[in-house]
């Protein structure tokens, strides 16, 4: 068949049918060399083509070329892959593999819904929890209960929620440490400043606000130390990734959209973001909304201001801190920080610029500490295994703080510096610059 005829028939009709991803020609660009192999954890762990990136490639074009059914095989190959894009930046022919992927996702839960297999737990966590913010804020102040009566540690050692369900009583021994909720101001400038008279908005994220409320907090006094005008805009929800990463187009969207327009109507010059894998969903709203008539340009509008923190710190300048504090530092890279948008010297940058810091480089920085979404939920052992080969670098780098921003591979490292007996302190780059600008 005519490739041009093919292309077309299967973007119009089939496989990327409603899905605003990707083109045909991110199928065919793999030349099938195998250079992505090594950067792979899933294939690390498996040592299997179709737990690899060019193996799961050639099943989604599979799929899209009507060649393979949309098989439990093929499922069960697309949910453990931890989404870290590694294969990205190991690829020489750039191929795209992050929209695949999602495509493929999105493919597959429409495909699920329709012969009503949709995995229970999902279908709690996300038409449940995430879709509104105040349902995880109930949830985070149940938590914090139980975690404060006790009730927590108790159920982890007795392993009582396994008999109801293995992912429940994982939840379980995963769930971070609740600590009390203080709100955000929706407008914050330091008196006696150096005024840049600059407005930036700050994103709260969901994850990052219930479970690391004093991030957001250090994310507004550090910019607000650095001179600008720091606006919060109230009412803020998940900001699409959650949804996106596991297939749930339409509930995706909807997050874009609100988030864009709390944003657009605040007028803000740049769009501040201290989470990475939301970061880096963020950066894509306009692809996401392309054929959206009302949202295209807003999209295009949000693209263009959207910035990780630490991006946006070491690009704008900041100051340098007049406090030392002496300790041992290392940093481990959030996949959608490294991968997803290519930011990686950046939070070194700080780290360095930190006085009495001594920064040590952590062996295979880059590699995915088996967080990954809700990977470490789904995928337990395999999370563990990874968790584990993390945990052995960072214990071997000496460091008392190793530094993430991303809530995600927090919340998997506090867990592994217990797990593991690692007994290091897990901080997000502005936390610790903050810290630094305090003298705490
Ligand atoms: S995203 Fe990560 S786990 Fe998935 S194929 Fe690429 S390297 Fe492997
Ligand atoms: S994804 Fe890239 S690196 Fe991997 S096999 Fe295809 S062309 Fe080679």
């Amino acid at each position: 068949m005519n490739s041009e005829v093919k292309n077309n028939q299967i973007h119009k009709n089939d496989f990327f049918s409603g899905i605003p991803l990707p083109d045909y020609d991110q199928l065919v660009n793999c030349m099938h060399c195998g250079l992505c192999l090594p950067a792979c954890p899933t294939y690390a762990l498996t040592g299997l083509e179709k737990h690899s990136p060019r193996g799961r490639i050639r099943m989604i074009k599979a799929v899209a070329d009507k060649d393979l059914e949309i098989t439990p095989g093929y499922i069960q190959s697309l949910d453990f892959c931890l989404d870290c894009q590694a294969c990205v930046t190991a690829c020489p022919a750039g191929v795209e593999y992050g929209q695949l992927v999602e495509a493929a996702h999105h493919q597959i839960s429409a495909f699920q819904k329709k012969s009503g297999k949709t995995s229970f737990l999902k279908t709690v966590l996300l038409n449940g929890l995430f879709k509104k913010q105040q349902r995880l804020h109930l949830a985070a102040s149940l938590l914090r209960i139980y975690q404060k009566i006790g009730l927590h540690k108790i159920v982890v050692k007795s392993g009582f929620l396994k008999i109801f369900s293995t992912k429940l009583h994982e939840l379980n021994i995963l769930s971070p440490k609740v600590s009390g909720y203080k709100p955000y101001p929706k407008f914050f400038q330091k008196e006696n400043s150096d005024s840049t008279g600059i407005k930036v908005g700050v994103v709260t994220g969901c994850i990052q606000d219930v479970f690391f409320n004093n991030v957001n907090h250090d994310t507004i006094d550090v910019l607000a130390y650095n001179g600008y005008q720091v606006i919060t805009p109230a009412n803020q929800q998940c900001c699409g990734s959650v949804f996106g990463h596991n297939g749930e187009l339409d509930l995706a969207k909807k997050a874009v959209r609100d988030l864009i327009d709390l944003f657009w109507n605040e007028k803000v010059e740049h769009i501040i973001i201290n989470s990475a894998g939301c970061g880096s969903y963020m950066k894509h709203y306009d692809t996401l909304l392309h054929d959206d008539a009302v949202y295209k340009d807003k999209a295009a509008w949000f693209v263009s201001r959207v910035k990780d923190v630490s991006e946006f710190l070491a690009d704008q300048g900041f100051k340098r801190p007049e406090n030392t504090l002496n300790l041992k530092v290392t940093y481990h890279e959030p996949c959608h920080l490294v991968h997803g948008q290519k930011i990686s010297n950046q939070p070194r940058e700080i780290i360095k610029a930190l006085p009495g810091a001594e920064f040590i480089e952590l062996q295979e920085s880059d590699w995915c500490c088996g967080s990954a979404g809700i990977y470490n939920v789904t995928h337990y052992e395999d999370s563990m295994k990874l968790l584990d080969r993390k945990m052995d670098k960072i214990k071997k780098s000496g460091a008392q703080y190793v530094v993430s921003g991303n809530p995600g591979c927090m919340i998997q490292l506090v867990y592994g510096s217990n797990k593991f007996n690692a007994g290091v302190e897990v901080i997000h780059p502005v936390s610790l610059l903050n810290m630094f600008y305090k003298g705490e």
